[in-house]
């Protein structure tokens, strides 16, 4: 079930919720930003206007990103000083923060069997949302009703035993892939190089030029954490702007607003398969401790050298068990219990949902 055409790609999204009074906030109003404040890494804003005067404002980064000194939530609080977003944002209040994993890898990055024996996959976790339109909650709707309809026939028939196969075929028809299928080249597209990306998202949008970037040949592509380079590569770090507490926040104050209650004393979550102290040498001496600026909810820590977890700060975005960087494979952040399959080398996964979620 394993095996994929390629390796998932994954971006991060952080997304607040802010009750606007802009005159120009209608109902339905969507803004689609690409490129700033990412520089040449790969994603892109959005501005969704809801209704009763609520809007939500985010923005997803591809995390194939290489400098380790990229800094997520600082990117998003850069973001928001856009001119065309501050405007919608002006004297409105921040009421809601958070940040999630999105799979980007499309038809390229199926697994190659949706279900085995006592399994079905479904939603976002199987790779099925439509990253060009950023779209995921109807393929998650979807492929949850086939997966029901295809246990509720093979109870009814008696054929439990022949469910996987039947739910495997299913998927492989069904209007939700070959939704992926339409759009199948453009996710390699940016992994080659962002601007590419972009042009590619534009002409993926209309049909005659859609099947022209299905036709590229990018397809291939490498786990994100093995794109991250060592701290080594970058003499000049990024720098940001300090929050104006007014568009921009201090992290514990976005946090506050997660509406993630975990009790303080609460055993830790997170922990790091393998040897504790060489995670944190090879973190420390080669990438910079790039944990603390990749996860979005401070709970990273390095005390003199030595890693500490806030565990009770994560938002469980999923981040961590994607970025963090050794090749080797053996030493990882495992959160939530779940852990990369050991796969060969450019064929590990995460997301794997683990039941003993606290
Ligand atoms: C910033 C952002 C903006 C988006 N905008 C849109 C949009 O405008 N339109 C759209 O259609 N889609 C959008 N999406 C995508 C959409 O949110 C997802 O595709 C959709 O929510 C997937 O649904 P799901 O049920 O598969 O997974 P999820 O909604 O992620 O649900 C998975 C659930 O499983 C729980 N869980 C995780 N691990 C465990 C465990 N070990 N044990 C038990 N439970 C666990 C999680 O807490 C979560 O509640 C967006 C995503 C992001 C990140
Ligand atoms: S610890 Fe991991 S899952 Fe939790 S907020 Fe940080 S990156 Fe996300």
């Amino acid at each position: 079930m394993t095996l994929q055409k390629n390796p998932q790609m994954f971006s991060l999204g952080l997304k607040e919720v802010w009750k606007v009074a802009c005159p120009e906030y209608k109902p339905g109003y969507v803004i689609h930003t690409a490129g700033f404040p990412l520089g040449t890494s790969f994603g892109g804003g959005f501005l969704y206007c809801g209704a009763n005067n609520y809007a939500s404002v985010g923005l997803i980064v591809g995390l194939n990103y290489k400098d380790p000194y990229k800094n997520l939530y600082e990117e998003f609080q850069r973001f928001k000083s856009h001119p065309k977003v501050r405007k919608f944002l002006e004297k409105g209040q921040c009421v809601c923060y958070g940040a999630r994993v999105l799979e980007e890898g499309g038809y390229h990055s199926l697994f190659a069997r949706h279900s085995a024996p006592g399994v079905i996959m479904v939603g976002s976790g199987a790779g099925y949302l439509n990253f060009h339109k950023i779209k995921g909650v109807h393929t998650a709707i979807r492929s949850g009703k086939l997966a029901a309809e295809n246990i509720f026939q093979a109870m009814q028939k008696n054929e439990l035993n022949k469910l996987s196969a039947i739910h495997n075929a299913a998927v492989d028809k069904s209007a939700f892939v070959r939704e992926l299928r339409d759009i199948r080249g453009y996710p390699g597209t940016f992994f080659v190089h962002p601007y590419l990306g972009y042009a590619a998202s534009f002409l993926a949008s209309f049909k005659p030029t859609r099947n022209m970037i299905n036709a590229l040949p990018f397809k291939k592509s490498c786990p994100c954490w093995m794109n991250t380079r060592p701290a080594a590569y970058y003499k000049k770090k990024p720098v940001y702007p300090s929050h104006d507490n007014v568009y921009s926040f201090d992290i514990d104050k976005s946090l506050g607003l997660s509406g993630v209650h975990h009790e303080y004393d609460q055993p830790s979550h997170l922990k790091i398969r393998g040897e504790v102290k060489d995670y944190e040498q090879m973190s420390v001496e080669l990438y910079d401790k790039p944990e603390e600026r990749f996860c979005p909810g401070k709970v990273f820590e390095f005390v003199n050298g030595e890693l500490k977890f806030n565990a009770q700060n994560c938002i469980h975005c999923k981040t961590c068990t994607i970025k963090v960087c050794f090749e080797d494979g053996k030493m990882r952040v495992v959160a939530h219990g779940e852990d990369r399959v050991d796969m060969p080398r450019g064929q590990r996964r995460s997301q794997l949902v683990c039941l003993d979620y606290k």
